[in-house]
């Protein structure tokens, strides 16, 4: 019989309720705090800035399955399910006996994992009342998904986009602008914590910290207007779950169950989305699945940060959130892998790698693009360079089982694909690229000022 390379579920099939892990968790993350109270922050507080569904799920550690809003459920099958893949030319190139498989969210029209949020977050605003809504984006997968999201469910979208990966990206600018939203550069000078950066460094580049700052300020400046974030929080990976779900189904569908789960990693959106469904079972069943985040050698906060309260944002706007953070004022080097460039990882990964459920391995730059030419060369997709992560720890695991003879089942996701993002190959191909190492007194540096915050 021919071997069976694709696996898809029936629009029938595809779950309606996403996983909550919170409620499984042994260990609880700490709450978010209050910067200036130091008290542990209700879902009223978060509501100020972000939606109200959003703020309650935020800090739910009671529903272990919360419901898909019908409305986000039609919206889905747009594009879902997406194929999980068994990755044949790939282990052939290797010379692994390892399974591969990867569960293709590249196939949407955005070509990234983000639309799973965007969708559920621009429903929630339109049933809150809420006109508008503004975010940051690296990148720029995220601004575009959330630009067609809003225009999807009627809500006006601000996005401001790192500088550099604007510069290096201007495609994805266009991509927002078609979908209707206003793009800015950031740091700006449109708003009160842009020109405070600009004013202490002119030539600021940009990093997520400095467009959340600015985001969140427009959110707190302008009346019906929230704020929508793509990654860190728990509420993003609680809608990234949909990912997981279905590709335990697919699994199924394939007969096998994966011993290792890997996702590239920036806030743990895509990581949590495609991990906590299957640690579940770690945590219920007995299961043994090991669970690896892949994260830039270039910003290691999950190999070499510190767990400390720390702000999402540069200029400090945002709750104190207890992660494995390089500190907010950490400026990553500008990698091709744009939405890898955040300082901090989400709470419920922070506590999930304290308590020694998973781990995280940082990929240099080189090998991250060396790994995603072998996977565009064997199975046809070119991936996105924060996906070519994912791919380059998938590759180590399957080369460790070449030694050990093991048949192991390897599930990594492919978070989105690089066709946006071929200046970055063009580079790797020409040679110009190169990995970034960071001192251990950098990082000293930056997190030993996190310690007078708490
Ligand atoms: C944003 C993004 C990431 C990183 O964000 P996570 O929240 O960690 O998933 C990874 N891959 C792609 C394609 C992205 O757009």
């Amino acid at each position: 019989m021919a071997k069976q390379k694709k696996f898809i579920l029936q629009e029938s099939e595809i779950p309606t309720q996403w996983y909550n892990i919170l409620a499984d968790m042994p260990n609880k993350p700490l709450p978010p705090i209050h910067p200036a109270t130091k008290q542990p922050l209700t879902w009223q507080d978060l509501a100020h800035i972000f939606p109200e569904e959003c703020s309650k799920q935020e800090l739910d550690m009671e529903h272990t399955w919360i419901d898909i809003p019908e409305e986000v459920l039609e919206k889905y099958k747009f594009y879902r399910s997406t194929p999980l893949v068994r990755a044949y030319e790939l282990e052939k190139a290797i010379g692994t006996p390892a399974h591969i498989y990867f569960k293709n969210e590249s196939t949407n029209p955005l070509g990234s994992h983000k639309i799973n949020s965007a969708l559920a977050q621009c429903y929630y605003c339109k049933q809150e009342g809420t006109t508008n809504v503004t975010t940051e984006t690296g990148a720029g997968q995220w601004g575009a998904a959330l630009a067609y999201a809003a225009k999807t469910f009627g809500l006006e979208a601000a996005v401001y986009q790192v500088k550099i990966s604007m510069q290096q990206k201007p495609y994805r600018s266009s991509i927002m602008r078609t979908f209707g939203a206003a793009v800015t550069g950031s740091p700006s000078m449109s708003t009160r914590a842009g020109k405070d950066i600009l004013t202490v460094n002119p030539t600021h580049s940009g990093s997520l910290g400095t467009a959340i700052s600015e985001a969140v300020e427009l959110a707190q400046t302008t009346p019906h207007c929230k704020y929508v974030l793509g990654s860190v929080l728990n509420h993003v990976a609680l809608h990234q779950t949909i990912i997981g779900l279905e590709a335990e189904k697919q699994m199924q569908l394939a007969g096998e169950y994966p011993d290792t789960v890997i996702a590239c990693f920036g806030g743990g959106s895509n990581f949590g989305g495609i991990a906590f469904p299957f640690m579940r079972h770690n945590l219920k069943d007995g299961k043994h699945t090991e669970f690896i985040a892949a994260e830039p050698n270039s910003c290691p906060k999950l190999t070499r940060g510190k767990f400390q309260y720390d702000f999402g944002d540069e200029a400090g706007y945002t709750p104190l959130l207890p992660m494995y953070t390089l500190g907010h004022q950490f400026k990553p080097a500008n990698i091709h892998a744009g939405g890898l460039r955040y300082h901090g990882a989400g709470m419920i990964v922070s506590q999930l790698i304290k308590d020694k459920m998973m781990h995280g391995v940082d990929i240099p730059q080189l090998e991250s693009f060396e790994a995603g030419m072998l996977f565009a060369r064997t199975e046809g997709i070119i991936p996105a360079p924060e996906s070519c992560h994912a791919i380059a720890a998938t590759i180590r695991e399957a080369k460790k089982c070449i030694e050990t003879g093991e048949e192991k089942v390897i599930l990594f996701n492919l978070s989105g694909h690089g066709l946006i993002d071929m200046t970055a190959y063009d580079q790797y191909i020409n040679g110009d690229l190169q990995n970034y190492t960071i001192s251990d007194e950098e990082i000293q540096k930056n997190v030993s000022e996190l310690e007078q915050i708490v």
